[in-house]
């Protein structure tokens, strides 16, 4: 058997270390310390537009308590993108909340403005209360944030930007992660920069991101004894984990620029199979290309590469299913296109990972160009 070539492996830098045996060393072997505060201003450097950021336990922690910070509670609707990851929209659920699917168009893959404003008509005709909308930057590719966000304007509802696959992508310039009300990292093992699994919130002002650590660290209110009065969670980032995440702040640049180089090799490598188109960066649009995606002409065609990859020892992966085809999110409104069923069926994941070799890349694209030349 080949050795495994994986979609989207850690890829560590060597500094991550230094970081986490200073946190041994000065005994900060706590969910707070230096290399928290430390990883948090990295972040907010990186990401500019004077945002605040809370180091936090994952990308669904902070999505959850950016709903509870916005006051999102039992018989409120939130309208999410279909064509996510699930952690996208089970928080929404978590505070007893209806998630209101909306399609995706064709330019970008995500959140269509389109369907956006209908679903927002109707909802509000049918009297719901929407308290938020959940537009997601999915594979890295920057969601139409011009139009998403002026809708969102004009309705008055708040934005939670979800930008867990986009560390490192900009639209129009402005970094992803800065353009919600709440936006929301993630360092999950598979993302483009990992802490092995954690998450952040970036927030507007000062005093938001100190409420998102309070509700984070059980909600203690100041006394020498435990008092609470309000429900609280264990959500915040440990100074370990954190320690990783400075140590991966040093590479995030240059993960996004072989990310990009993988997405390239393989548009060149590809380039002669009509049967496979890639997914363009609209004019505008600057993808971290944190995975690189392709789309074939059917189901049958996709399952059949998908299969011959595994044969090979590769891993890919189906474009994600949207949310309104699973089995839990069944019974939610959506508001549907038909583009999300379609890319599902038709589009397939690449490894993509920034430690990729070029010998591994060429492995990939040989047994893809082997699979087109049979078949
Ligand atoms: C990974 C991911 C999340 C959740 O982040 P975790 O850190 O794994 O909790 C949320 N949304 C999207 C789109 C993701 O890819």
């Amino acid at each position: 058997m080949k050795p495994k070539i994986w979609l989207s492996s850690p890829h560590m830098s060597g500094e991550e270390q230094t970081y986490i045996k200073e946190a041994f060393e000065t005994n900060w072997v706590a969910p707070l310390g230096p290399n928290v505060s430390g990883f948090e201003s990295d972040l907010q450097h990186y990401l500019k537009q004077n945002k605040y950021v809370a180091a936090l336990a994952s990308g669904t922690s902070a999505l959850h308590l950016s709903l509870i910070l916005l006051g999102v509670t039992s018989g409120d609707e939130v309208i999410c993108q279909s064509k996510t990851f699930s952690a996208t929209a089970n928080p929404i659920v978590y505070q007893g909340a209806t998630p209101v699917f909306v399609d995706s168009e064709e330019d970008t893959w995500n959140m269509c403005p389109v369907q956006l404003e209908m679903a927002l008509q109707d909802r509000l005709a049918k009297g719901k209360s929407v308290k938020a909308i959940i537009p997601v930057h999915l594979y890295g590719m920057p969601y139409k944030a011009d139009e998403i966000h002026s809708i969102a304007k004009k309705y008055h509802i708040p934005v939670v930007e979800d930008s867990a696959e986009s560390l490192g992508s900009h639209y129009k310039g402005q970094n992803c992660g800065t353009f919600g009300d709440y936006a929301i990292l993630s360092f999950n093992g598979n993302k483009i920069i990992t802490t092995s699994g954690g998450g952040a919130i970036v927030t507007n002002t000062e005093s938001e991101k100190q409420k998102a650590v309070f509700l984070a660290t059980q909600a203690r209110d100041s006394a020498p004894h435990y008092q609470h009065s309000q429900i609280g969670y264990n959500y915040r980032m440990s100074n370990i984990v954190a320690g990783i995440g400075r140590g991966q702040m040093t590479i995030l640049d240059s993960h996004v620029a072989k990310r990009r180089a993988n997405h390239d090799q393989y548009k060149i490598g590809l380039q002669h199979i009509d049967n496979i188109a890639f997914l363009d960066e609209p004019k505008d649009h600057f993808s971290n290309r944190w995975l690189t995606t392709i789309l074939v002409d059917s189901k049958e065609t996709r399952e059949g590469l998908r299969l011959a990859l595994e044969a090979e020892n590769i891993e890919s992966r189906p474009l994600w299913k949207p949310m309104h085809q699973q089995p839990i999110f069944r019974k939610s409104p959506h508001y549907l296109n038909g583009v999300s069923d379609d890319l599902f069926d038709r589009g397939l994941c690449l490894p993509s990972g920034s430690n990729l070799t070029n010998k591994q890349l060429d492995r990939v694209i040989s047994a893809i160009n082997m699979y087109f030349a049979v078949c």
